[in-house]
């Protein structure tokens, strides 16, 4: 019998040896998603309310929100539980993405064709996007890096300032907050480029740098960014793990200590909008808040860059309640997105967080407009969903100059304060 439990307990080690190496392997691999499809769920006003209890109550991972409708990521395991509960609450559905594994292959595909480094009109990997941005300074004395600070795996923030001459006020730019949201940091790369090179030239950049400093974090979130390359191509959040938390990640974009915790964000660790355990808990949202606080006396306007949606927002959005300067904000919104449109032909709507996507506290611009950047935006840029977070490569240029041109032209309309 000695002999036997030996054996037993042997056979016992090696069948834990064998699940933690296929675990392990399953971990390093990247995550398919075979089976998984993107719905697109109709919400009247009346019903937002039900469906936001759909997406709580089954983890579901929104991609994107408008008025009247949102985006979920919906696993195989899912659909017939998720359509039972849809049609008790009457609430219409369509296949929106029916193969998602399918535009992963051919967004892999084009990553695996990109020139070797740099380049301006390809999704780069974050390695290369600090190769180039802490480069850029030897090469243009316009130009000037800092790090806000440092991430919880070491990754610097890096802010890229560029200035044509000292005392002009600065605009404050952000990107990748949401790590697989790729085409936000491409078009903040793609915009330093053309302002750099446009200079002098382009009428646009020039006036744009004649009037104000840039001060641009290509990379909000570079943990995410990095992980969303090598391992999980959806991953929205950071990689910090909390002693206790089932899940890792938080989404920085709900962590700010402006409102925390209200309406839109989530305590539960696994889900895509988890809070964190208190305001400003993270190194981002902290390296983020200072640096925004530091120019807030003197800033012209701040800009936070999404995607998907085509959408132009401003605050609130912990509340639907207006803000003081609205007819401003709104005005100054309409600008941008007339000469953004004019540019591609491109459809934005404009409108606050709250009334044009959902309730969502704890975000940049809510906390960039109460410690006093009063013209604090953020810009949804493309597509609207066919594409989604996998928007091909393509796209970048476009995107870059539509953007740029909206942004600039409102920019340029926004008083000085
Ligand atoms: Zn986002």
């Amino acid at each position: 019998s000695m002999n036997n439990r030996r054996y037993s307990q042997d056979c016992l080690t090696m069948m834990r040896s064998i699940v933690f190496l296929a675990l392990f392997a399953l971990a390093s691999a990247t995550v398919s998603y075979q089976g998984y499809e993107v719905w697109r769920l109709e919400a009247t006003r009346e019903q937002h309310a039900d469906v936001r209890q759909v997406v709580e109550e089954h983890h579901l991972d929104v991609w994107a929100g408008g008025r009247d409708w949102v985006h979920v990521l919906v696993s195989p395991e899912q659909k017939t539980v998720i359509t039972e509960k849809l049609a008790q609450l009457s609430v219409h559905s369509t296949v929106y993405i029916d193969n998602v594994q399918a535009l992963v292959d051919r967004s892999d595909e084009e990553q695996k064709n990109n020139r070797a480094g740099f380049d301006f009109e390809q999704y780069n990997s974050w390695e290369d996007i600090e190769a180039y941005l802490t480069g850029l300074p030897e090469v243009d004395s316009r130009t000037s890096i800092v790090s806000l600070g440092k991430t919880v795996e070491g990754r610097d923030l890096w802010q890229l300032r560029i200035s044509v001459a000292e005392g002009k006020q600065p605009v404050w730019i952000d990107c990748g907050i949401h790590a697989r949201e790729w085409i936000s940091p491409a078009t903040c790369l793609w915009g330093i480029n053309y302002l750099l090179n446009g200079y002098g030239s382009d009428q646009a950049a020039t006036d744009l740098l004649d009037a104000n400093d840039i001060y641009m974090l290509v990379v909000n979130n570079p943990d995410g960014y990095a992980f969303s390359h090598t391992e999980q191509r959806f991953w929205r959040k950071n990689r910090m793990l909390y002693d206790g938390n089932q899940c890792t990640g938080i989404d920085l974009n709900r962590n700010f200590d402006e409102h925390f915790g209200g309406t839109g964000s989530s305590s539960n660790s696994c889900d895509e909008t988890y809070k964190g355990p208190s305001a400003a808990s993270e190194l981002e949202t902290q390296a983020v808040q200072a640096g925004i606080r530091d120019i807030a006396d003197r800033a012209n306007s701040l800009y936070s860059i999404h995607s998907y949606s085509q959408l132009w927002m401003y605050p609130y959005g912990w509340t639907c309640s207006l803000p003081p300067n609205y007819d401003q904000l709104d005005a100054i919104s309409k600008t941008g997105v007339e000469a953004l449109t004019s540019v591609h032909g491109t459809d934005y709507e404009y409108g606050t967080i709250c009334s044009t996507i959902y309730p969502a506290a704890s975000t940049t611009i809510d906390y960039s407009y109460t410690v006093g950047i009063v013209n604090s935006f953020t810009i949804e840029l493309r597509d609207t969903g066919a594409y989604g977070f996998l928007l091909p490569a393509d796209q970048i240029k476009p995107s870059g100059e539509e953007t740029w041109a909206g942004m600039i032209a409102a920019i340029l309309a926004t008083p000085s304060t």
